[in-house]
C-alpha cells in the first residue's frame, strides 16, 4: 500500500506547512497589562499535529508560553520535554494528568485532541483549578458543551474556544463589512471548506465517530457555521441539509464525506456551505444590498486574498495562532472575563446548528431553531 504523504496530510487538513509572519498584537482596548513581566504558563494536552502549531504560535506569544505537556505518548513527551525544555514536574500522561492541580506552574490547559475526548479532558482540567482553552469543534454535542461549561463555571475558571479567526484581520474586518452593513443588509452568504482527503488513513481518528462526532462538518463545517453567524451577527432560525454522494464507501462508514446545508437568519439573509473530504473549497463570499465582499482562501492559515466591490482587501499575514493566544492570554492575565465570542457558550452555539444540521440532513426536514 502507497505511504500517505504526510505533508501531503497537513496541507489538506488545513495545516500550511510554512511558518507564517508573526503577529505584532496590539494591547486590547478597555485591558491593562498588570503581569507584564510574567507570561501565562500553558499545558499542551494532546501533542499532535495542531499542538505543533500551537507551540509554534507560544514560542512567539507576548502573552503566553509553553510550560506543561500533556501526552499519552511517552516518547513524544521526552521529544516535546527536551525541544520546549519543559521540567519534567510540569510533564503528565492522561493518567496522572489530575495532579496537574497541585502545579503552580501552569495556568491553562490548551486541549488539543480527538473532539470526542475535549469534554473530559476539559473537566477534569477545571476541576484542577485550570483555565481551559479547548479546540474546535468544542465538542461533539451541545449536551457536552453544557456540561463542560457547568464544570469550568462551578471550578470558577474561564473556558475559551480555540476559534483563531477571531484575530485574523481579514475576519475581523469581514465582521465589521457585515454586521456594520457597510454595503447595506448581507443577503446571501456562500461559504465553504473542503480538501481532498483521499490518501486518508482508514484507522485515522477523524473517520471514527465516538473520537471525531462526525466528518468535515465538525472539522471543516464548524468555521463555515461560524463566520455565517458572526458576518451576520445573528443566530440562524431554521436549517436545511442534504448529504452528499459517498466516493469513497469503503472509508465513510461511520461519518459522512461531504454535507451541504442553508441557514436561515432573522434578517432573511441565508448562508448555503459545503463542507466535504472529497474536494477542494477555501471561499467565502457574502452579496449585500449594495455591493459584495469575499475571501478565497478564507480559512485555513492564510495568507489570504480578498476584495469587496469598492476594492482590494489587504491586510497582514499573521500568524494565526500566536495572535489568539495573546487575544485570550491578555483577558485572562487581567483578570476579566472572556468575550463571548470567544467563550464556551459560542463553541455551544456552534454544536447547536450542526445538531440541526446532521438531523436536518438526516430527516431531509427543515428543523427549526429557537433561542
Ligand atoms: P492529531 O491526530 O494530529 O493529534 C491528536 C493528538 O491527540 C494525538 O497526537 C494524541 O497525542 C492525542 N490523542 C489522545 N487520545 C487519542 C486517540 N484516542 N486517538 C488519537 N489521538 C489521541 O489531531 P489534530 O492535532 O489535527 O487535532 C486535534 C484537535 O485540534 C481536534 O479537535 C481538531 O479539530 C483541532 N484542530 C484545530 C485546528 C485549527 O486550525 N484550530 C487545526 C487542526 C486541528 P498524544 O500522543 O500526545 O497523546
Amino acid at each position: 500500500m502507497e505511504r500517505y504523504p504526510r505533508r501531503h496530510f497537513l496541507r489538506q487538513m488545513g495545516v500550511g506547512v510554512g511558518a507564517s509572519a508573526v503577529a505584532s498584537v496590539p494591547q486590547l482596548p478597555g485591558l491593562t497589562a498588570p503581569h507584564v513581566s510574567k507570561k501565562l504558563n500553558v499545558a499542551l494536552c494532546g501533542l499532535g499535529r495542531y499542538a505543533g502549531y500551537l507551540a509554534e504560535g507560544l514560542a512567539v506569544s507576548n502573552y503566553c508560553q509553553l510550560a506543561g505537556l500533556v501526552s499519552g505518548t511517552p516518547a513524544k513527551l521526552e521529544q516535546w520535554q527536551k525541544r520546549y525544555t519543559i521540567a519534567p514536574k510540569n510533564c503528565y500522561s492522561y493518567q496522572d494528568f489530575d495532579n496537574i492541580a497541585t502545579n503552580k506552574d501552569i495556568d491553562v490547559v490548551y486541549v488539543v485532541v480527538p473532539n470526542g475526548l475535549h469534554k473530559d479532558l476539559t473537566i477534569r482540567a477545571a476541576k484542577a483549578g485550570k483555565h481551559v482553552i479547548v479546540e474546535k469543534p468544542m465538542a461533539v454535542s451541545v449536551a457536552e458543551c453544557e456540561a463542560m461549561i457547568a464544570a469550568c463555571k462551578a471550578a470558577g475558571v474561564q473556558l475559551a474556544v480555540g476559534y483563531r479567526l477571531h484575530y485574523e484581520p481579514y475576519h475581523q474586518e469581514l465582521k465589521r463589512l457585515g454586521q456594520q452593513k457597510v454595503f447595506g443588509q448581507v443577503r446571501l452568504i456562500e461559504v465553504s471548506l473542503g480538501y481532498h482527503l483521499d490518501g486518508i488513513p482508514p484507522t485515522d481518528w477523524h473517520l471514527k465517530k465516538a473520537l471525531s462526532g462526525g466528518g468535515p462538518l465538525m472539522n471543516l463545517g464548524v468555521y463555515c457555521v461560524q463566520s455565517s453567524r458572526y458576518v451576520l451577527g445573528e443566530e440562524p432560525i431554521a436549517v436545511t441539509a442534504q448529504f452528499g454522494p459517498v466516493q469513497h464507501k469503503d472509508l465513510y462508514r461511520e461519518v459522512e464525506e461531504s454535507v451541504t446545508w442553508q441557514l436561515e437568519f432573522p434578517s432573511g439573509a441565508i448562508a448555503t456551505s459545503t463542507s466535504a473530504n472529497n474536494m477542494s473549497v477555501d471561499r467565502f463570499y457574502a452579496a449585500a444590498d449594495t455591493g459584495f465582499f469575499e475571501l478565497s482562501p478564507a480559512v485555513s492559515y492564510g495568507p489570504f486574498r480578498g476584495r469587496t466591490s469598492a476594492g482590494e482587501l489587504t491586510f497582514p499575514d499573521i500568524n494565526q495562532q500566536a495572535a489568539q493566544l495573546d487575544g485570550i492570554g491578555q483577558v485572562l492575565l487581567a483578570n476579566q472575563p472572556l468575550p463571548n465570542h470567544i467563550a464556551g457558550v459560542e463553541g455551544l452555539k456552534d454544536l447547536r446548528v450542526i445538531e440541526a444540521i446532521y438531523q436536518a440532513a438526516r430527516t431531509g426536514q427543515r428543523v427549526r431553531l429557537t433561542g
